[in-house]
């Protein structure tokens, strides 16, 4: 389903976000958990992309075992990071054989323990792959009318690469003109800077919804894990506290990082967020408690997103 017809409906959408699996053992926990998260009917999942090798064919199969096997609407990440326009229509033209709705278009990590020259990438960020995948659409090869429904990253905090926030919302905005329909948010534990970076999109006339990105904290490693790969991520002292307090009990650091991400999702409920997507970690567990604690209403339209 393209994201127009996704977000048309009043009440906020709800997402969950799923890595590609290495293993038969990290494939076995994966669907178990589509199949546990399936019954929530979310308005869509998405599926990251590896910065390189092979793990970007998983990123491809994945996408389309969930269109072609469940009632699931998945949406593939793509980055410009080691890609040509050759590859990058090739991976278009795939996803829109298997009528996949919308890309998640992304500058991307850099890949690690390789080296890697960004200036031989056929595209240096993020708007270059929207205005790329605009220009597909305008070919007429998806089987929507509308082409793929486009979607970017956003970040509350400010991106570590662009230290000057100004310059940065200038580089946003330019990216978001240049055709994206929706914004995904990276993680955040203060939702201050989210609703703020909200008006601040306002103020810049950027006027498409924008989704919250919300990640529960399930252990002290995962914490750590996450403050490594969401660079600039700020904890607040309330968070940290909590967490400091039951460091050695596995079993409540989860209780304790569950009801931080539960308190969150009321308050950005409050304050009319257009969605809320949930960066699973491919596990079921502490997304189910939120979302049964939320009573949140199931996608109508799930049924009739399905291949
Ligand atoms: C929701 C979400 C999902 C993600 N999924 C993935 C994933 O699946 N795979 C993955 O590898 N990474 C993923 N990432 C990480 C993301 O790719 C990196 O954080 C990347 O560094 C930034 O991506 P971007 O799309 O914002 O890039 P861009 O929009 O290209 O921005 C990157 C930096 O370049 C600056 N910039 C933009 N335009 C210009 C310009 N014209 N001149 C100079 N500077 C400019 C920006 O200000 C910013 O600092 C995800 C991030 C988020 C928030």
């Amino acid at each position: 389903m393209h994201i127009i017809d996704i977000m048309r409906g009043n009440s906020p959408t709800f997402s969950f976000e799923f890595f590609p699996p290495k293993t038969p053992e990290a494939a076995e926990t994966l669907y178990q958990t589509i199949r546990d998260l399936e019954s929530y009917m979310p308005h869509f999942v998405s599926v990251t992309y590896g910065a390189g090798g092979s793990t970007r064919d998983l990123t491809h199969d994945l996408v389309e075992r969930i269109q072609h096997t469940t009632k699931l609407d998945p949406i593939p990440h793509l980055t410009c990071v080691c890609h040509n326009e050759e590859e990058i229509e090739a991976i278009l033209l795939r996803y829109a054989k298997s009528a996949i709705g919308n890309i998640l278009a992304l500058g991307g990590d850099s890949p690690a323990g390789i080296a890697y020259d960004k200036s031989r990438d056929s595209f240096q960020h993020a708007i270059d792959l929207v205005k790329f995948i605009r220009r597909f659409n305008e070919s007429g090869a998806h089987p929507d009318h509308r082409g793929f429904g486009i979607g970017v990253a956003g970040f509350p905090e400010g991106h570590p690469a662009t230290p000057n926030r100004l310059v940065e919302m200038d580089h946003f905005k330019a990216k978001v003109d240049a055709g994206a329909e929706y914004i995904v948010t990276q993680l955040f534990f203060d939702n201050r800077d989210f609703l703020d970076f909200r008006e601040r999109c306002a103020l810049n006339e950027i006027q498409i919804p924008i989704i919250a990105g919300i990640m529960p904290i399930t252990s002290i490693s995962g914490f750590k894990r996450i403050a490594e790969l969401a660079g600039g991520a700020r904890f607040p002292a309330k968070l940290l506290r909590a967490l400091q307090r039951c460091q050695n009990d596995p079993e409540t650091v989860k209780r304790v990082g569950v009801q931080y991400a539960l308190e969150q999702c009321r308050d950005l409920l409050d304050n009319d967020v257009a969605g809320i997507h949930f960066y699973t970690l491919n596990r079921s567990d502490a997304t189910r408690v939120i979302f049964d604690s939320l009573a949140f209403p199931r996608h109508r339209n799930a049924q009739a997103s399905s291949a």
